[in-house]
C-alpha cells in the first residue's frame, strides 16, 4: 500500500498527525519550511532533523505526488507541464511569465464536470478530484522546470477544472500557499476562479483574503443557460445576490469578471452596456478574453474591431475593463484549451 502523501496537509493539520505519532507539534513548521519555502524533495536533506526522526518520516510519509511528463515552451515564453499523479491521472499546469511577475495557472481537478460549452477542459469529461498534495505539487514541479531561473510570485486557479466542486482540498492547498512558514504567498497574489458554485464562495473567502474571479461571460441567463450550463442551478441574479452580499466579507477587494467574447453569441454593444447595471453593487474589474479557438467547439472570437468597440463600450460605462492578451496559444495553453492535447514529441 502507498504511504500517505505530506503535501496533503496543511501545517495546522501536520501538527495534528505528528502529536499523534510522538513528533514534536512544532516539527510540521521546520518540514514544511524546508519543502515548500527550501523546495527540497527529501528527507534525507532536511539536516537539522536528526537521522531518527528523518527515517521514521521516511516511513510514514510519501512526498512527491506529481511527476513532469512533458514540458512545451511557447513562443511567448509560456511554458506548459503535462504532469502525472501516482494513480497515473493527467493534468496540466501553465507558467506566464510577464516583466514584474511569473503567474501559474494551476489545475483542481482532473477534466471537469461541468461541460461549458466553449470549454476544451469541459469536452474531456471529469476523472477526479485532485488531493491537496497534487494542487501543491504543482508549484513544486513548476519550480523544479525553472530551476531557479525564476520565481513564482502569483498564482492562479484557472486551469483545469472547478475549484469549487474541490473545496475541502483546495482549501487546505490554499492554507500551505499563503502560510507564511510554507510557500508565503500574499493571499493577494491568489486568484480563484468560479464558475459560481454559490453555496461554496463565503466560505472559500473565510479562508484567506484572495481575490476572486467569476467566469462570466453572459449578461443574460438566456445565453449563460448555454454557455456555462450550471446557470441554470445559479442563475445570474442568485449568484450576483449573494457577491452582493459578500462585499464586505473579502476586505474591499474587487471581483474579477471573466467573460469571454464569441463572436455573434455575447459580444453585442446591448451585452456591453448590460453589464455596468448588472454588476452594481459589487467592487468589479471585467476581464475581456477573446475565444480561443480550440477542436471540440466551432465558437471563434469577433474581429479585433468588433473587440475593441466591446472593450470601449465598458469602459464607457464606467466599469474597469482590461483585455487579456492570449499566451501560449501555440501550445494549446490559453484559457480554455487545457486538454492534455499532444506535448510528448516536443518536450523542451
Ligand atoms: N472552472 C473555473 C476555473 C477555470 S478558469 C472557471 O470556469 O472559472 C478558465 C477560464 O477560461 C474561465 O474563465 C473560462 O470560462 C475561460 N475559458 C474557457 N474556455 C475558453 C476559451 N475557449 N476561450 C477563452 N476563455 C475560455
Amino acid at each position: 500500500m502507498s504511504l500517505p502523501c505530506l503535501k496533503d496537509h496543511s501545517i495546522d493539520s501536520l501538527r495534528e498527525r505528528f502529536q499523534a505519532s510522538g513528533i514534536e507539534r512544532w516539527r510540521a513548521e521546520q518540514v514544511a519550511g524546508w519543502l515548500y519555502a527550501r523546495g527540497v524533495e527529501s528527507f534525507d536533506e532536511m539536516t537539522d532533523l536528526s537521522r531518527e526522526l528523518r527515517v521514521q518520516l521516511a516511513e510514514q510519509w510519501s512526498l512527491r505526488a506529481l511527476e513532469i511528463d512533458a514540458v512545451q515552451r511557447s513562443l511567448d515564453g509560456t511554458l506548459k507541464a503535462a504532469l502525472r499523479t501516482r494513480d497515473g491521472a493527467r493534468l496540466e499546469s501553465v507558467l506566464i511569465p510577464e516583466e514584474a511577475r511569473n503567474t501559474l495557472c494551476v489545475s483542481t481537478q482532473v477534466g471537469c464536470p461541468l461541460a461549458c460549452s466553449f470549454c476544451a477542459t469541459g469536452a474531456l469529461g471529469f476523472t477526479r478530484n485532485l488531493t491537496a498534495g497534487e494542487i501543491v505539487d504543482q508549484v513544486c514541479r513548476m519550480r523544479e522546470v525553472l530551476g531557479g531561473a525564476a520565481e513564482i510570485t502569483n498564482l492562479v486557479f484557472m486551469g483545469m477544472g472547478e475549484p469549487l466542486l474541490n473545496l475541502a482540498n483546495l482549501t487546505e492547498a490554499i492554507r500551505l500557499l499563503v502560510h507564511p512558514k510554507a510557500f508565503g504567498l500574499a493571499p493577494r497574489r491568489v486568484t480563484v476562479s468560479t464558475v459560481g458554485v454559490v453555496p461554496q464562495i463565503e466560505e472559500l473567502l473565510s479562508v484567506a483574503p484572495i481575490h476572486l474571479a467569476v467566469s462570466l461571460h453572459a449578461t443574460t441567463d438566456e445565453v449563460r443557460d448555454v454557455l456555462v450550463p450550471i446557470n441554470r442551478q445559479f442563475p445570474l441574479d442568485v449568484l450576483l445576490g449573494e457577491l452582493r452580499r459578500l462585499e464586505g466579507v473579502n476586505k474591499r477587494r474587487p471581483v474579477f469578471f471573466e467573460y469571454t467574447l464569441i463572436d455573434g453569441l455575447n459580444d453585442s454593444l446591448e451585452d456591453a452596456r448590460r453589464l455596468a447595471p448588472l454588476l452594481h453593487g459589487i467592487p468589479a474589474k471585467v476581464n475581456l478574453i477573446p475565444m480561443n479557438a480550440h477542436d471540440d467547439s466551432e465558437y471563434r472570437a469577433p474581429s479585433p474591431a468588433r473587440i475593441d468597440g466591446f472593450l470601449r463600450a465598458v469602459a464607457a460605462s464606467g466599469l474597469r475593463v482590461t483585455l487579456r492578451r492570449s499566451r501560449g496559444p501555440d501550445i494549446q495553453a490559453a484559457c480554455g484549451q487545457l486538454a492534455l492535447r499532444g506535448g510528448h514529441d516536443h518536450a523542451a
